[in-house]
């Protein structure tokens, strides 16, 4: 099969969706604060970030069951997303983080510019044997905020959280290391592609076992591909497509930068079905396979 001459620029549609989610959780942001201010303006809505977080309706769950009672400044609208996007998850994988998370879209547009600076370094940055084992730690995270979340009843977790802290730094109401790690995260996504999703991001972390039982997968058909491991490189999570048959790894964020219609030079060579011709499965390697 014949490559196409040069390499895609990616799917303009996947930034587009992800610049209409920010801008929307940025402008809930905005109406919320001014009328906390006293300032309500009738265009913009009054509406908590909280009610709109779908992991939100994940660390209440716990609450729910047992006391019958939302965790606090949890809203029923957050049990509503959760339950969306897992939906879509035993769907398609974790397409919340590649195309939805605000705080997952700055880090990949930070990181542009890291790529710009650091070349073929970006990315690349820790040892690999280091960013392997890293990539577990967000899954201390993920217990430890179902945990103390379960025994307090309350949003401790807001305290340390950079998605709530992108969005109400101004408002004087996030809690300093809310902050810090928000600017360890934007300064990190300058050496490395999505450091909170990678190694802490409890969410992503519970979205990613989705990758294993998703209906539709990444598929790679090593009849057609040519090694050239474009799609390898264009994989903002490490994991090596150039081998797999299909991706399972824990880390993918279905993004689809590596598919025919981004990344790969081969027509119908990666794509997103249901079926493999082959049932080879990739180990993700840095980031390994759960
Ligand atoms: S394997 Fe493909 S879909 Fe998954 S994170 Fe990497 S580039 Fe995105
Ligand atoms: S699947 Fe990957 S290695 Fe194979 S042709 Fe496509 S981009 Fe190149």
């Amino acid at each position: 099969m014949k490559p196409a001459k040069s390499l895609k620029k990616g799917w303009p549609v996947r930034t587009w969706v992800q610049l209409v989610f920010f801008a929307w959780i940025a402008i809930l942001a905005v109406g919320k604060g001014l009328a906390e201010a006293g300032m309500d303006m009738p265009f913009l809505p009054d509406v908590s970030l909280h009610a709109v977080c779908p992991f939100g309706g994940v660390v209440t769950l716990y609450n729910l069951a047992t006391l019958g009672r939302y965790v606090q400044k949890i809203h029923a609208s957050s049990v509503v997303l959760m339950t969306l996007v897992f939906v879509l998850a035993v769907l398609l994988g974790p397409v919340f983080c590649g195309w939805v998370c605000p705080l997952g879209s700055i880090q990949e547009w930070i990181g542009k510019l890291g790529r710009k600076l650091l070349g073929r370094r970006y990315n690349r940055i820790l040892l690999p044997r280091t960013d392997r084992v890293l990539r577990y730690a967000r899954y201390a995270v993920l217990i430890w905020v179902v945990y103390v979340t379960a025994r307090s009843g309350s949003l401790i977790f807001a305290n340390i959280d950079p998605y709530y802290a992108l969005f109400q730094f101004w408002t004087g109401e996030v809690a300093p290391a809310a902050l810090v790690i928000l600017g360890l995260t934007l300064a990190g996504s300058l050496l490395t592609e999505r450091p909170w999703c990678k190694y802490a991001c409890p969410y992503g972390a519970l979205l990613g076992l989705f990758n294993k039982i998703s209906l539709f997968k990444v598929r790679r058909k090593a009849a057609s591909c040519i090694d050239c491991k474009r799609c390898d490189r264009a994989c903002p999570m490490n994991i090596t497509v150039s081998t797999a048959d299909k991706v399972t790894d824990h880390q993918c964020i279905s993004c689809y930068a590596c598919t025919s219609e981004s990344a790969c030079p081969v027509p119908d060579t990666v794509v997103v079905e249901t079926r493999a011709a082959n049932p080879r499965v990739v180990s993700g390697q840095p980031g390994g396979s759960l």
